[in-house]
């Protein structure tokens, strides 16, 4: 995701909050979680092609406008939550696997 989508986003999100609330703002967040959640499950039991809710419609396609609603209201939670902490594990966890993938690579080659 682009900075200006996620700058735009933001903006939007914190309009939405000031509206609806931060509690609504988290459910939106897990029902669109939830929504990408089964249509992940109904990839991987039936392929990239096979939607048998609706034929005409590719499940890649969907996913990827899944995955869309997923970080647009992801970004809310960082309106919500502090986002400079969750920087902070981010950076803490990509380290961490960093260190993992050299680690495997020492005694896979
Ligand atoms: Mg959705």
């Amino acid at each position: 995701m682009s900075n200006d989508l996620i700058a735009i986003s933001k903006e939007y999100n914190k309009q939405m909050i000031k509206k609806w609330g931060k509690d609504s703002q988290i459910v939106k967040t897990i029902s669109e979680m939830a929504e990408l959640s089964s249509i992940l499950c109904d990839y991987l039991l039936y392929g990239e092609k096979t939607d048998w809710k609706n034929e005409d419609k590719n499940l890649k396609s969907k996913i990827e406008s899944e995955i869309a609603d997923v970080l647009i209201t992801v970004n809310s939670l960082l309106v919500i939550f502090d986002e400079k902490k969750v920087s902070t594990h981010i950076t803490f966890k990509l380290l961490r696997v960093i260190t993992r993938l050299k680690e495997y690579e020492k005694c896979h080659t």
